[in-house]
């Protein structure tokens, strides 16, 4: 079941991985990308040599919340500033979007 995510162009709701994605090095990602073009998440540590596919990694946030949460994360789409703030502390990335290190909750 793939079904990709509506949100309102240009509102910091495009990019609800801000503040909760993190490099492996530490930095923050950010915001990239414009609203008529592919968004992506980019940190400006120089780990990485591209900027990650925002599509890609919130797919991978969402199906991990799935797991862990099933109800809270059926409320993903309505607000997954919500479900990523009751699950997580922070989402670490490494190499790849396959790699990724989620800091649960305290
Ligand atoms: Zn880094």
């Amino acid at each position: 079941m793939q079904s990709d995510l509506v949100f309102p162009v240009s509102s910091t709701a495009s990019y609800p991985l801000l503040g909760w994605l993190f490099c492996a090095c530490g930095e923050r990602f950010c915001q990239w990308g414009s609203p008529d073009s592919t968004r992506e998440y980019l940190s400006v540590c120089g780990c990485r040599l591209r900027p990650i596919d925002a599509d890609a990694i919130e797919r991978r946030v969402r199906a991990e919340a799935a797991l862990a949460a099933p109800t809270l994360a059926g409320r993903w789409s309505a607000d997954p500033i919500e479900v990523l703030t009751r699950l997580y502390s922070r989402i670490e990335v490494g190499g790849t979007v396959a790699d990724v290190r989620f800091v649960a909750r305290e």
